[in-house]
């Protein structure tokens, strides 16, 4: 639920978590209703453009850093040599942006149901957009989980599942069958990592993903909480599931070496997400 109050604050009220988050608008910069949801984009005083999808905060310039580092380096660099990488949702453009920062990636699918997203993107989020032409990249608009249902098994090294929350299109992203279609087409070794929602306000569902993803026959998961300033609580996480083998540290010299720039992932981020709070370790032994 959102409104654009008159006092010109953009609010998105969390009913299901008892919170709501407000940043300052100078002005409303598009609205379209596409066939899969409703996009609004905002500009604001403090935050720069901000992307709304049926009334929930997705992305604004400021802070989206944190969502798309954390969602494309602690997979890439836990992997020894990823070379063919697919992103299902991430519309916006920006984790494909910084999976292709790694030189050795050879090909990056994207795969997002809605092209609204991208167009949106393209036109207020242009820096996202960035390497869109890279000659590595393939932008297409589809639905990612016939998409996975179809792939060709062991044929992926690492897939990011960058969706909306659990409702609307991004609802069948989080279940048995779609973890076991990502689990066929991963190589050995292979890497599945998933926007897992807020570890503070949303354990409940982050624990059913984290069941499924070993009832299918993840060998092993990391759950990783960083910030996320502008969702609920502003501590969201990703949850990662290898294929075969259990997680062995990440390539690290490879990240002192890498010859890109991050704004918040470095070797030592990578090392406190692995570091499982207790509030979070207790939920999960249980
Ligand atoms: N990084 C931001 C965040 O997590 O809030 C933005 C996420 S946004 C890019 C999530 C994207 O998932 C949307 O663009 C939406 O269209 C896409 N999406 C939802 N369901 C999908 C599905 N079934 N297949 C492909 N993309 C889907």
């Amino acid at each position: 639920m959102s409104n654009l109050e008159a006092n010109r604050w953009f609010t998105e009220i969390s009913d299901r978590d008892g919170s709501a988050f407000s940043l300052r608008i100078n002005k409303k910069l598009d609205e379209i209703q596409s066939p899969f949801q409703k996009v609004e984009m905002f500009e604001t005083t403090d935050f720069g453009n901000l992307m709304i999808i049926d009334g929930c905060t997705m992305v604004s310039t400021r802070e989206n850093f944190f969502y798309h580092e954390m969602m494309s380096h602690p997979a890439l660099f836990s992997h020894p040599a990823p070379k063919n990488v697919v992103i299902i949702g991430g519309g916006d453009c920006g984790t494909l942006r910084e999976v292709l920062k790694h030189p050795d990636v050879e090909t990056v699918t994207q795969i997002d149901i809605d092209e609204v997203v991208t167009q949106m993107s393209l036109k207020y989020f242009p820096e996202l957009c960035e390497s869109n032409n890279d000659p590595r990249a393939t932008v297409m608009f589809d639905d990612g989980i016939k998409y996975m249902r179809e792939a060709a098994p062991e044929s992926i090294d690492v897939i990011i599942v960058d969706g909306t929350d659990p409702v609307g299109p991004g609802e069948g992203l989080f279940n048995h069958a779609f973890y076991t279609s990502c689990l066929n087409a991963l190589r050995p070794g292979g890497i599945m990592i998933q926007q897992s929602e807020s570890p503070l306000m949303h354990m409940p569902l982050l624990l059913e993903m984290r069941d499924a993803m070993k009832d299918v026959g993840f060998a092993d998961l990391q759950t990783l909480p960083f910030p996320q300033p502008i969702y609920p609580s502003g501590l969201w996480s990703a949850t990662m599931a290898r294929k075969g083998e259990q997680f062995d540290g990440f390539r690290e010299q490879d990240v002192e070496t890498a010859n890109f720039d991050t704004e918040y992932y470095n070797v030592g981020i990578h090392h406190g997400a692995l570091a499982t709070p207790n509030f979070m370790k207790r939920a999960f032994d249980k």
